[in-house]
């Protein structure tokens, strides 16, 4: 660990680390609830420090985290694969296209890094329980994290999360509360409820050390694309975390002198649930006023991290881009097809914008593109069976084989 301070990123105050909890404390007073959180705090590390003591021979990461690695729950998030696939850039043209798949993480989604560091912090403040409001994913993945830290989990879900996500969270023993209701709903009851009963508080952006621990995906794909930034990563983004985290790992590292140039970042929304990407193209933030869509993973309505999401996109000379259903499930097909992974159709709403992008002239044919998959396809196979039929069955006999659907099967396979 390095050592850092809080400054908000509404109007700049800087904390001490101990002083505050959440949002910073002038700011959220204009907070309230059915609008994008202000004051969230972003940590800023003694950049001169890191400089000086970070070696590219022997990278000490843990001079980029704020808890001390002691505090460390015994879960191995991160560290996930990152690799060049020629198969899936040549499909819409892109030559140098990379994947950094997490959905490989232990609770097949990236919020095991942003549970992984709220629990270490938990565990500092001498914290037992940890409370979060969740799509799925950072609940099971909060539920996770807590089971190997032997803390507590009490985790809000609106009721219609996919099955599997709820299977995980209550497998990892978690105290699991369906909601009647949205997200948004699931988000402020939270709050309302680490108000009256305590516990700490993990809810997305909320936490400052969700944006921290979602930052190692992008120390990481600097360190597995020896020590250079990619020019452009393109991000699923809800309530626009992941794009601050991703965006905060840059930012730091070139704070601390290792990059001369931030990559782009890459905002990609559904197109129903497309809060932030609208608050980008037009400067003015509306509510998305029905978020459906079949990525749920990335539906919003009241995005919490819209301020910072917009600004990781600017800053970085990127941009955003929409997508639909008909385009995420066609994602979801071209990525198993063309590189063997199975990703959620949030993950997927990546590889549908690159496609209605090979047009375009945003990205560069030879440009590094770096496709950041963020879940695991078996949390939802509801939505995946949109996406295939499974074939009749046939008799177990070679004639049974011939005369049935299985020899149509057969034939098809073969031209
Ligand atoms: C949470 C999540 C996202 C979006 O992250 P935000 O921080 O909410 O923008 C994208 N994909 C998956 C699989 C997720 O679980
Ligand atoms: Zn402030």
């Amino acid at each position: 660990m390095t050592e850092f301070v809080y400054q908000c990123s509404t109007c700049g105050r800087t904390y001490k680390r101990d002083e505050v909890r959440y949002l910073c404390p002038a700011c959220s007073k204009e907070y309230k609830p059915g609008m994008p959180l202000v004051g969230v705090l972003s940590a800023r590390f003694d950049y001169a420090a890191i400089r000086k003591r970070f070696k590219k021979t022997s990278p000490d990461w843990n001079l980029f985290s704020a808890v001390e690695p002691k505090y460390y729950p015994p879960y191995p998030a991160g560290n996930t694969p990152f690799f060049k696939s020629a198969a899936l850039g040549e499909k819409f043209g892109f030559a140098n296209l990379w994947l950094k798949n997490d959905g490989l993480n232990p609770s097949g989604s990236l919020k095991d890094r942003a549970s992984f560091l709220v629990v270490a912090e938990a565990k500092r403040i001498r914290e037992k329980s940890i409370v979060t409001a969740s799509t799925g994913n950072a609940a099971s993945a909060l539920a996770a994290v807590c089971a190997a830290a032997g803390r507590q989990a009490v985790i809000l879900v609106p009721k219609t999360a996919p099955k599997a996500k709820l299977v995980q969270m209550l497998l990892y023993g978690a105290r699991v509360i369906p909601v009647n209701g949205t997200y948004d709903d699931a988000f402020r009851l939270s709050l309302e409820y680490t108000a009256c009963k305590g516990g700490l508080n993990r809810n997305t952006a909320y936490h400052p050390l969700t944006i921290e621990g979602k930052k190692t995906v992008g120390l990481e794909i600097f360190a597995q694309n020896s020590f250079k930034a990619p020019d452009a990563i393109l991000v699923p983004v809800g309530d626009g975390v992941i794009i601050g985290g991703a965006y905060k790992a840059f930012y730091d590292l070139k704070a601390a002198g290792l990059i001369a140039r931030l990559p782009r970042f890459i905002c990609v929304q559904a197109e129903r649930s497309s809060a932030i990407h609208r608050y980008i193209e037009t400067g003015r933030y509306q509510n998305a006023s029905n978020p459906a869509t079949i990525a749920d993973s990335i539906s919003v309505s009241i995005p919490s991290n819209a301020h910072m999401a917009r600004t990781a996109v600017l800053e970085s000379g990127g941009f955003s881009v929409t997508v639909t259903d008909g385009e995420i499930l066609a994602g979801q097909r071209d990525l198993a097809q063309k590189t063997g992974i199975f990703a959620e159709p949030a993950a997927a709403a990546t590889v549908a914008a690159l496609k209605k992008l090979q047009k375009s002239k945003l990205l560069g044919r030879n440009e590094q593109i770096v496709l950041l998959i963020t879940g695991h396809g078996l949390k939802d196979i509801e939505a995946a069976l949109k996406n295939i039929r499974i074939p009749p069955s046939v008799e177990p006999t070679m004639k049974g084989l011939n005369a049935g659907a299985g020899a149509a099967v057969h034939r098809r396979s073969r031209v």
